[in-house]
């Protein structure tokens, strides 16, 4: 008789992992990445298990141990995400993946809180939630990955991630490496899992599963609103459509350098990138001016019909039945050119440019679909209002109520209040580009999950906790 040995070996761990009260792994990923959503979830479960038992200190071990691996693959990454998405600037990705390894805040992001008095003390403290299902956008595949795995391990969890298919190897990539990292620091295996082939199927069965404590979602209102409708915790960062507005009193040159370089950072892909600006008459010309001096190229005319008809779908609403009405039109992003280059999108309707021009911007009414539409390029509508009035009335209706973000350039104190008053956004960006608002040349903290929708603002590690309270009755009050 012949001895089986890896059934000898498989039996012997699923025996220890009994015995040490840990889950059996159904399955042994590579590097975190399984085969079957179940498979994920039971291994995330058995990590988590086994992260509750280390110290916190150890935890920041693991997670120096990440942001270690990221910043020596911040270009590797970045080189793939825009390879496999076709989509946004290597130079830009490298420094978003620095940035998240570098400023997604850690375990020093749990505070705890105390009362002490003459019946004792009653302490509230942070914990995990458990497994955190984290679906990622195509638009930030490494990042989104970065700071959530970066946050949601401090906080003493694990994460079954579902990255976009569009960019997946991507995502996976660096889930794997994150967790390689964690192995080297001593850390658990499959502390970030996923399947090998995401798919919507795939995500639909993740959100659903009982193994997942939290849901986390980062990407369009469908999927904010499928996380929400799931009956389990969610954290909802979705879609924004951020005004750039620009008052008589603004440093017209400043503003008009901040905006192109806002705009045009990672080709407009950042959800918090400048989307449209709103200028008052008697400044506009000069903006625009000083905007074609920092990398944009002016479009006018029937050049702005044509560029629409590339960069949008027309779509006919059909009229409500038994209404006589002609249908509306609306319109849809081509999702070819979201992400690209300028030079590459004007080139499109026959215009060619040299390698320096960063960004498209064209006048337009304030109803146009450039306008209206997330378009996630580097195509700039510019809409002349009258005055700060109609620019404050005119952002909050384009912001659409999503409460993302908006920039505003101006020194008038009281103009600034009003906007960020009236628009009730997230981030709030005065006199700098949009990222400033997430840590780059700005003060604060990073995150590519900004939870307007849930209101947990820009998430960190504190995010992704539940808290406690531990009350000992007459004792441990030293006063
Ligand atoms: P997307 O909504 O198409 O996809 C995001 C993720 O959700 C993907 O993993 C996708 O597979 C999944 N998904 C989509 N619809 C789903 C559904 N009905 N059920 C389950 N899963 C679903 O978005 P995208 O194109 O990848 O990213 C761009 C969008 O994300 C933009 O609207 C942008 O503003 C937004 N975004 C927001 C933030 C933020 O922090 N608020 C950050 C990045 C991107």
């Amino acid at each position: 008789m012949t001895i089986d040995q890896n059934l000898i070996a498989k039996i012997t761990a699923e025996v220890m992992a009994r015995v040490q009260g840990l889950e059996p792994e159904s399955a042994h990923g590579d590097g975190g990445i399984f085969q079957t959503i179940d498979d994920a979830v039971s291994a995330a479960r058995a990590a988590q298990k086994q992260l509750k038992k280390l110290s916190i200190e150890k935890r920041e071990e693991l997670i120096a141990g990440m942001r270690k691996a990221v910043c020596e693959n911040a270009e590797k990454l970045a080189e793939m995400a825009v390879k496999e998405s076709g989509m946004g600037r290597v130079a830009d990705k490298v420094l978003k993946n620095k940035l998240a390894a570098a400023k997604s805040p850690g375990t020093e992001d749990l505070k705890s809180e105390a009362w002490s008095g003459d019946r004792g003390l009653t302490l509230i403290e942070m914990g995990p939630y458990g497994v955190i299902g984290s679906i990622t956008p195509t638009t930030n595949p490494s990042e989104t990955v970065i700071c959530n795995g970066i946050g949601m391990v401090a906080a003493g969890n694990a994460v079954v991630f579902s990255p976009h298919p569009t960019a997946k190897n991507t995502s996976l990539l660096t889930i794997k490496l994150l967790n390689e990292a964690i192995v080297k620091a001593g850390g658990p295996a499959n502390l970030l899992t996923a399947v090998a082939e995401p798919s919507l199927s795939a995500t639909n069965a993740m959100m659903n599963h009982p193994g997942i404590n939290m849901l986390v979602a980062t990407g369009g209102p469908a999927v904010v609103k499928a996380v929400m409708s799931c009956g389990k915790k969610a954290i909802g960062a979705g879609a924004g459509n951020p005004p750039a507005v620009v008052d008589e009193t603004a440093d017209i040159e400043k503003a008009a350098k901040d905006i192109i370089d806002g705009c045009s950072f990672d080709n407009n892909l950042p959800c918090i990138a400048e989307k449209e600006v709103i200028v008052v008459g008697s400044v506009a010309d000069k903006l625009m001016s000083y905007m074609q001096r920092y990398g944009a190229y002016l479009i006018s005319g029937q050049d702005i019909d044509r560029l629409a008809k590339v960069i949008l779908t027309e779509q006919e609403e059909l009229a409500a039945a038994g209404c006589t009405e002609k249908p509306k039109k609306s319109y849809a992003v081509n999702k070819n050119f979201v992400g690209k280059d300028a030079k590459y999108i004007l080139s499109q309707i026959g215009i060619n440019v040299p390698d320096s021009i960063k960004a498209v911007i064209c006048e337009t009414e304030a109803d146009h679909p450039f306008v209206i539409e997330e378009l996630m390029m580097p195509v700039l509508p510019v809409v002349q209002v009258k005055d700060i009035d109609a620019a404050i009335e005119l952002a909050v209706k384009v912001e659409h109520g999503n409460r993302h973000t908006a920039i505003m350039h101006s020194k008038n104190v009281d103009n600034l209040t009003r906007l960020a008053k009236a628009i009730e956004t997230t981030i709030f960006v005065k006199n700098a580009p949009s990222y400033a608002g997430i840590g780059v040349g700005g003060e604060g903290f990073t995150t590519f999950t900004i939870a307007g929708p849930t209101g947990e603002g820009l998430t960190s590690a504190r995010s992704f906790t539940r808290q406690r309270r531990c009350v000992l009755v007459d004792a441990l009050s030293i006063v």
